[in-house]
This record gives C-alpha cells, structure tokens and sequence, in this order.
C-alpha cells in the first residue's frame, strides 16, 4: 500500500501503459554500471522539480519558500497538467546539462571562422546539441551556390546542399549515442541560386533517402507570394557577389516592418562591425526596387525566374513527399517582438520556435485535456498552472548548462520560453465540439489568448523579482496581440459564413474580460522576463507521457497500428474506448474492424453523436487543419508547430491552396504531410496494408 514502499505513490497509477514504456525505455534514471533503475516516474517528476526550484537560491529566496515552489513544481507534472519538454525531464540534474529542445545555428560562407560560424563550427555546434537530446535549424542560405568559385583554392564550390549532407551524416553517427534522435531544420532562402536542387532535394527518388535526419522549408518573403499570384519573375541573387551583407535583410526592410530608428542604431552599427556597406550607410529604406538596382551593379542577379514555376515546384514536392514545408519570414520578423535585435531567418525542427543566430529555447506543454471538469472550463485551475508553469520555464534558462558560449549568451539576452499545449483534441471531444467546426476554431482562438494574457502577466510578475531579459527595451518592444488577426477576420480569409454559438461563447466568455491595455502599461512599468512566452510545440513524446492527444491537432485515428523499434502494436485510443463502453460496444469484433480504417465518420452503425465528435486527421478537411494553426498563431509570440495532414487521394492543387491561404492567414510556417507518401512512417492507419 501507500507509503510502504519508498518513492511509491498513487500518481504512478494515473500513468497509461504507454507512458510507462517512453519512461523507462528514455526518461528514467538507471545505474551505468548495473542498469538498474534508480529512480520511478515520481521520483522522476521531484529530481526535475527539485532542480528547477533550487534556482531560486540565486535570487535570494528562503529554504521555505524554495520548497514550497519545488512542490508547486512537483504536482502540475505529476498531475500531467503541465510536463516540460524532454531534454528537462531527461536531463535535469544530471550531468549532462541540455535542457532546452531548440536550437538555432549560424552557417557563414566559410569553412571555419574566428567567432566560431563557419560551415564546420556550425556542424561541431549541431554535434553537442543533438548528443543531449536537442533539435537544430539553419539557413544554408550565405553559402555560395554549387559551381561558383573559391578563391583560396581556385576551385569550385559544391554548394549549400552537399554541405547539409554531412551535417545529415553527422546526425545519424550521433544519434547511435545520443539520448534521442537528433532532428534538424534546414533553411534555404527562395532568392537563393541553388533554390531548385534545395527543393528537390529530398522529393522523388531521393525521398527515402536524402536528408532523412532534415525538415526542409523554403524561406518565402511576401514580395515573393505576390509575385506568385502575378506570375512575376523574381531575381536569384548570389550571396557571395553582393555586398549588402545578407541581401534578404533590405528586401524585407523594403516592405517597411523595420524602422528607420532600427536601421540607422542597428544595421549600420552592425555593418559597421562587419566591414560596411556603402550602399546602405547612404540610403534609408529602399526599395525593392532599389535593392535591384544595387545587385545588378553587384552583378549578383544570376537569373531572373517565374515565381509561378518556382512555387509549382515547391508544392510538386511537398505533395510528393512533404518537403519542403514554407517560413514565412516577413511575418516572422514582423511580429518577432524583440525585432531590434537582428532577423530571424530560421526555425528549430519542428517550426515553433523562429530563432536569432545562436538562440536556444525551452518548452513545456499544458495538458488541456485536464482542465475540462463537468463539462466546464477550469480557467481558474488553467491560469494558475500557467503561472507555475512559466516560472519554471524561465527557471530552466538558469539551470541550463550550456554546450557552446554563444549558445549561452544569446538564450540568456533574450531568455525566450515556450508555453504550449496538448490535449486539445480531447478536450475537445469531452465539451462535445467536434474538432471541424467553426466553435472549435473559436475555442483555440480564445484558449491561446488567455494563455498568452496569463503567460505575459506571469513574465512580467518574475520581471518585477528578478529583473527584465538583458535586451529588453521597454520602447522597441512589440506587442503581438496588436497585430493580432481577428477571429472574424480568419473565417472571412478561409470563406466560411459560419459563426460560433450562443454555447461556446458563454463557454469562453471569461476572455473577453481581459484587459491587454492594462498588460502593456504593466510591461512599460515592471519590465519584461522573457522575449517570447509561448510557443505551440508537436509534444511528440510528452503527449505520451501524459496519455493525451498530441499538441493542437486532431487524434490521429481511433485505432491504429503503431510502429516502434520492437515491433507493431495496435492502439485503441482510450477515450474512444471509454465511449465504446457506454454504448456497450466494446467488443473486440467491433474494435478489430474500426481499426481497418481508423475512423468512424462514415460508418452508419455508430452512435450519430460518436461520430461527430470522434473526427480524426484526415476526416478534417485542411481548412480545418488551417484554421486551428491560424487561431493558435494569432496569440503567440513564437511558432505554432502544425502538420496539415491530407488524405492519400488529395491532388497538388490542395498543396497549393494550403499554402497560399496559409500565407493570408498569418501563419508563420506550413508543412503537409499526404497519407502513404513515403514508404517510412512512423503510423499507419488501419490493419489492412
Ligand atoms: N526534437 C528533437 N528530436 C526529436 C524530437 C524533438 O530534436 O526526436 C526537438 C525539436 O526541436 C522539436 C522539439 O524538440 O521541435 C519539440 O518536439 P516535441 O514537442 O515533439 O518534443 P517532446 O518534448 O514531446 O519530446
């Protein structure tokens, strides 16, 4: 019984089967020399808490209130209301020191440089990142294209994607050692030459077998859709030939998100350093027009092509294969809230964290699915594990140990973190909302803004202990929720007529209280903890870990096969299984043949009500898929990670529409994933193959 046995407790019980297995197969502590456990998941849960809140002592906190957080800490992960993304669980108090899951790392035209950004810094760099379990992305971008010249050796150069094939490798030897499989984000800008091999690069023939270890998206700029829509030709510009030192930089400063306060304190100061652009110490903003002009002079335009080609290619291949997914950079940098400090020109991984140069980023996810009590919303319950939440976060900055002290100055100069959340799918199901309709959009729309409100205040709040983030500028700070799209706004994009009922506004009606001008007059006052607070994470694992639907999107099928390195297992989604009984259908003739196809939507012998509710990834159109990612968007200061999954039949023209409204509705980055379109994935639906 309880107490009996040390470290046992009730908790354990609230684990599934399948949590149970990530955790003792990754997460729990072993002895190296006998390989025995050392620790069980509660005590897993108090190494992390205590870690977390020992930080504290820093700030001058008493041994009592240390304790008090640690249990603070201690009940929202083992309560799975709140778990931090793996590298914290895995690594908090031991000795390796990684806990953040995201990475951003510079690649400079050069093979090494003095400061540590050449090509085989960056891929030293990605080495010790992924050892310890956390995720890189790069923008090739800098790099000289294939065939162009290299005047130390008078050779030829191989261009940006040969290059990203050795960091491929260097992933794959890694992760034979490492405590996770290293994944990575690889960037190529839409002006760059080898634009047409990086799209290419792993759709085809090549897609089972290139670049296994990379996501690939192209960085599109909004001079670059409109002129898909016009069927305008765009310049490609070689980077090495121009001297305005990142091209892309005056383009989009041409579409006028950055001020000229910003231009003349910060990029000439930069440029300065970097050895200056005359070009641009003389103007102001320029144009797009101009900024043509200067790399013609440059001759660094080596050819001019039809975007309309272009975009083709790149939904031929995402259809294909899913790569390359989109960065909208504009819109990144446009409501990147500490824009001051320079442009983001790649994501992590998975795409929910837009980073500068050498920033790192911790996350944590809320399990939504836990604060639905009586077919109510706990908001109550949600604001406060919001604000444990983000203390710990912001804990883990401290707690860090940093691999490479770039990577540590730069995390600690903006101290972003990441609240996210999973669960929503569940949730969703137990308020009886199916995931497809227009009340669920609204619920996520209002869900992240009082995520984002309560975040924000708690950010503040730790300002007002500790002190803002280093390149806080109370002035150059942007707020996010100014350039929010509003809801209506997202429905009218997408076309729909449709409007949220008298229930689901009641439901949420708790947000339209908030008083965001409050917030911001707090901020100018108190200061500021952290550039960015949230941050909408896929929550791959620790969706396991606490037995809910992943991240934001719908559950993937109601019973299916899942493929893992011991073997194939068939999944009955426990919830689903829960309905089953109440209608005492849970015989295994029953389940054994929802399980052929994964879902229930088209089969007239299940109850109506299951069927409207129980929606899963490819029942719900991309539009669907869209406006989730888009609500979600509009109240988060990073990126929402989000897979548009389409079904196997679904023409390129699909791709392409997702894409282009993905653009008009504000979201950050797009990825598509086509049922069966490559040979390895990790879930398939249905028995039958
Ligand atoms: N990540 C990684 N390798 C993996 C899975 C994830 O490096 O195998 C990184 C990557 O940056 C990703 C981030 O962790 O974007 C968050 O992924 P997720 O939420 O799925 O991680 P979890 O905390 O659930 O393990």
């Amino acid at each position: 019984g309880k107490g009996n046995w040390k470290g046992f407790d009730e908790r354990d019980l609230l684990l599934t089967y399948n949590a149970l297995k990530v955790l003792e197969a990754r997460y729990l502590l072993k002895d190296p020399n006998t390989l025995r456990y050392i620790e069980t998941p509660q005590m897993m849960f108090r190494r992390v808490a205590k870690h977390l809140a020992n930080v504290e002592r820093q700030y001058g906190r008493s041994e009592s209130e240390v304790k008090q957080l640690e249990e603070k800490f201690y009940k929202i992960m083992s309560e799975l209301k709140f778990l931090p993304n793996t590298p914290t669980l895995m690594n908090s108090g031991t000795r390796l020191g990684i806990l953040s899951a995201c990475f951003v790392i510079p690649v400079r035209d050069s093979m090494i440089t003095p400061n540590g950004e050449g090509i085989y810094d960056a891929l030293r760099a990605m080495a010790v990142v992924h050892q310890q379990g956390g995720g890189t992305g790069f923008d090739f971008s800098e790099l000289r294209p294939k065939g162009d010249i290299v005047a130390s050796t008078a050779g030829v150069a191989s261009g940006p994607v040969s290059f990203m094939r050795i960091f491929d490798v260097s992933t794959d030897v890694v992760k034979q050692g490492g405590k996770r499989r290293g994944a990575n984000m690889g960037v190529m800008h839409v002006w760059h030459p080898d634009i047409e091999e990086f799209i290419k690069s792993k759709t085809g023939q090549l897609k089972d077998t290139q670049l296994q270890n990379f996501n690939i998206s192209v960085g599109v700029y909004d001079y670059f859709m409109q002129a898909v829509e016009r069927g305008d030709v765009v310049p490609l510009i070689n980077p090495r030939k121009t001297k305005i030192a990142d091209w892309d930089y005056y383009m989009s400063k041409a579409r006028g998100y950055m001020n000229e306060e910003w231009i003349q304190e910060v990029i000439l100061s930069e440029l300065e350093e970097k050895g200056g652009t005359v070009d641009l110490a003389e103007s102001k903003i320029i144009t797009i027009d101009e900024a043509l002009v200067i790399a013609e002079k440059e001759n660094a335009i080596t050819q001019w092509v039809n975007a309309r080609n272009l975009f083709d290619e790149i939904v031929k291949g995402a259809w294909d294969s899913g790569d390359p997914g989109l960065l909208f950079i504009d819109t990144i940098n446009r409501r990147h809230p500490v824009w001051y400090l320079g442009k983001i020109n790649a994501t992590n991984p998975c795409g929910e964290e837009p980073l500068l140069p050498w920033e790192s980023c911790n996350l944590g996810s809320i399990n939504l699915e836990k604060f639905v009590v009586d077919g109510k919303i706990d908001w109550d319950g949600l604001a406060e594990t919001i604000r444990y939440a983000v203390r710990l976060l912001d804990n883990v900055i401290d707690a860090n140990r940093y691999p490479l002290k770039q990577i540590e100055e730069a995390t600690k100069k903006t101290r972003k973190v990441g609240l996210g959340v999973m669960g929503l799918a569940r949730m969703l199901i137990k308020l009886g909302i199916p995931y497809d309709s227009v009340d669920a959009v609204y619920l996520s729309y209002q869900l992240a803004k009082f995520i984002y409100y309560h975040a924000f205040k708690e950010s503040i709040e730790i300002a007002k202990e500790k002190g803002s983030f280093p390149a806080y500028d109370a002035k150059l700070y942007k707020d996010i929720w100014e350039s929010a799209k509003d809801f209506y706004e997202i429905l009218e994009i997408m076309g729909i007529k449709d409007k949220p009922s008298d229930y689901v506004k009641k439901l949420t009606s708790i947000v339209d209280k908030l008083d965001f001008d409050k917030l911001k007059e707090d901020r100018i006052k108190y200061g500021l903890r952290n550039a960015t607070v949230v941050s909408v994470a896929p929550t791959g694992t620790i969706s396991i870990i606490a037995g809910t639907s992943s991240s934001i999107e719908p559950l993937f099928a109601l019973a299916f096969i899942r493929n893992v390195a011991v073997g194939k297992f068939m999944e009955i989604d426990p919830l689903f299984l829960d309905y089953l009984r109440k209608y005492e259908l849970d015989n295994p003739e029953v389940v054994k043949k929802i399980a052929e196809t994964g879902m229930i939507g088209d089969n007239p012998f299940m109850p109506k009500s299951m069927r409207k509710v129980f929606r899963t990834a490819h029942e719900v159109s991309p539009e669907y898929h869209l406006l989730h990612q888009a609500a979600w968007q509009q109240w988060n200061d990073s990126g929402t990670s989000k897979t548009i999954n389409l079904r196997s039949e679904e023409p390129p023209e699909t791709v392409e529409r997702v894409y282009m409204l993905a653009w008009k509705l504000g979201i950050k980055g797009v990825t598509v994933y086509r049922d069966k379109s490559k040979s390895q994935q990790v879930i398939y639906f249905g028995i039958k193959k």
